[in-house]
């Protein structure tokens, strides 16, 4: 594939490493959730490194992400979370190393039909998320089912955490948690011996109670803190960002006072200023929605978006870097995210002009990755 773009995604494997063997010390068995290509940072590099770190299951989004991560040479234990969608992903399963999330009958009906011996799945269970997974009061049918497909092996029971970052959540995920239990000790007491697992990133971090057999650990992996912006942000802390964003500056002139730049001149100079026309634009990503409002981190020296983002271009002002002492020439990197010193761009720091959360940051992004450091 041609690549139109000229970003860089450069992933800190070591910041990965050592993010998942922190999360290690909060409780039993951390599998690193790695759906959507590693939130944007690569899913064969991640899981291999991670399994070089001790971790032998993973957790993927759809089956065919799960089948990629095995075709990758990937030899732990794989779940996909989304479960099959269609003949395809049931043609999938029947190797049989590939958990599948099932929270409905339908799916549990179609892969008692398709599989040819019997399947290991995680029983997923809708316990507030209100999206995807078997209610509370289908339990007796769900076990009725179970005891009649011999073909579905359910080694797994699972649930999804709607507020567990939230420091005002704590009812909703108290009754997240009991309907979970009590969905897990039905499982149990008729002879299922699942192995459950609700916890996320936060949970994992913040709530005991919801720690299981197995915790399925995402945004902490990649460095970020849950619980940014809240009063619950300082109970984290060591987790390092693996991703760096570099695009290469185009052009740098002076700005005379009075001048409009870039599209609507939503940005007018009110003395000269020095502006680098940068090459990272919506087209890689990089949100209109920064406009006027993001910085870049040049040689550790923040430099302010003026004016519009366009298709492939964005406009800094870098009248502080000479102010800093430092020069800024064409072809020098400049970073969207991350970079050195005081001017380091944090993942939630960019989240944040961009009225969005890391997830997206990371996952957009990443999008762009061409070359891994
Ligand atoms: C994405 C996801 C996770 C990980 O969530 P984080 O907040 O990134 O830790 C865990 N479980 C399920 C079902 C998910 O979809």
């Amino acid at each position: 594939m041609i690549s139109y773009s000229k970003i860089k995604v450069h992933i800190d494997l070591d910041a990965l490493a050592d993010n998942y063997n922190l999360l290690k010390k909060f409780g039993p068995e951390i599998i690193p959730v790695i759906k959507s290509d590693a939130y944007g940072h690569g899913l064969g590099r991640v899981a291999g490194r991670l399994e070089k770190e001790g971790a032998d299951k993973f957790a993927v989004g759809f089956v065919h992400e799960a089948a990629d991560l095995r075709d990758s040479g990937c030899s732990g234990t794989i779940i996909s979370l989304l479960g099959p969608q269609d003949a395809d992903d049931h043609e999938r399963l029947k190797k049989g190393d590939i958990i599948p999330f099932v929270g409905h009958f339908d799916t549990l009906r179609a892969l008692a039909a398709s599989q040819e011996k019997p399947l290991d799945v995680s029983i997923k269970f809708d316990t507030g998320m209100s999206r995807l997974g078997f209610t509370q009061a289908q339990v007796p049918e769900l076990i009725e089912f179970l005891r009649a497909n011999p073909m579905i092996n359910p080694v797994m029971a699972s649930s999804h955490l709607a507020v567990a970052d939230e420091p005002d959540g704590s009812e909703i995920t108290g009754s997240q948690i009991e309907v979970f239990k009590s969905a897990v000790s039905a499982l149990r007491e008729s002879g299922y011996a699942v192995r459950a697992n609700l916890a996320n990133s936060a949970a994992t971090l913040e709530h005991k109670d919801c720690l299981c057999d197995m915790q399925r650990v995402g945004i902490a992996l990649y460095g970020c803190n849950p619980f940014a912006g809240t009063s619950w942000e300082k109970h984290v802390e060591g987790l390092r960002p693996a991703m760096e964003v570099t695009a290469p500056v185009m052009h740098v002139h002076t700005l005379g006072k009075g001048r409009g730049i870039s599209y609507g001149h939503t940005y007018v100079a009110d003395r000269d200023r020095t502006v680098a026309v940068v090459g990272v634009g919506y087209a890689d990503c990089y949100s209109r929605g920064l406009s006027n409002t993001g910085h870049m981190n040049f040689d550790g020296v923040r430099v302010p978006i003026v004016g519009r983002v366009c298709m492939q271009m964005t406009c800094v002002d870098v009248s502080g870097v000479e102010a800093a002492g430092k020069s800024i020439k064409v072809g020098d990197e400049i970073h969207l995210l991350g970079g050195p010193g005081q001017g380091k761009i944090t993942p939630e720091e960019l989240a944040g002009w961009w009225k969005t959360i890391t997830y997206e940051v990371f996952c957009v992004l990443g999008m762009n990755r061409r070359i891994y450091i």
